[in-house]
């Protein structure tokens, strides 16, 4: 869910972003990497790169950087690692996975909020653009609502990427946590932006990309465990 007011810059971006092959995000062999860039690596950071390094290579190489010809500058990787760190392995191991029975339980409770009206979204989720309650689907003075892999976002807020990464944080935390995710969400009070975990986790990451719309969408992220060092 989100606060209406926290919403800071508009940004025009796709909202589908098609998924990209993923190559060895289990683990296994790795590609064979650039040995330029390998000893590069080697040279910048005094260690041998991992997997997880190399694919974050591949993604700075399909997503630009603020650098002069779009290269990734030094706080650019500060701010993705940020990132990456704020979200974790358990939920970053979600992405492209569905959740189990108890996310599809609640992604149900989602459809019929929407009323059915729903729209392909990235990564297995479904997306409608909706009203708040009593027109619509959404609780007043809130600008989106999530349930399972099903995301309502306030009409208005149809081209707020920044919100879009705060709901599809929360349905990474439904496949993470399935049928347990509303008790739990309960746990830490509603409308409560400020101190429930969940919501804590999915303002940070909104306002990191308020400030860092370059950054890739949190679902182009191909975890590999972890970078090392
Ligand atoms: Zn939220």
């Amino acid at each position: 869910m989100s606060a209406k007011g926290s919403l800071g810059i508009f940004v025009e971006w796709p909202i589908a972003t098609p998924l990209r092959l993923r190559e060895n995000a289990e683990g296994g062999t790795p590609p064979p990497p650039d040995p330029d860039w390998v000893a590069d690596f080697q040279s910048t950071h005094g260690r041998d790169p991992n997997q997880q390094d190399w694919q974050d290579h591949l993604l700075s190489l399909r997503y630009p950087g603020t650098g002069p010809n779009g290269e990734w500058l030094d706080r650019d990787w500060q701010v993705y690692y940020r990132l990456v760190d704020l979200l974790g392995g358990d939920l970053l191991g979600q992405i492209g996975k569905r959740g189990g029975h108890g996310t599809g339980l609640y992604s149900g409770i989602g459809v019929f909020l929407a009323l059915w009206k729903l729209e392909p979204g990235p990564d297995g989720t479904r997306i409608a653009y909706v009203r708040n309650f009593p027109a619509g689907g959404i609780p007043p003075n809130t600008t989106g609502w999530t349930w399972g892999n099903t995301i309502l976002i306030l009409e208005s807020e149809r081209n707020n990427r920044p919100l879009l990464m705060h709901e599809y944080t929360h349905v990474l935390q439904y496949r993470l946590t399935g049928i347990r995710y509303v008790p739990n969400y309960l746990k830490g009070g509603l409308y409560n932006w400020d101190n429930n975990p969940y919501e804590m986790q999915g303002v940070e990451v909104q306002q990191i990309y308020e400030w860092n719309p370059w950054l890739p969408p949190i679902w182009e992220i191909v975890w590999a465990g972890g970078r090392s060092g």
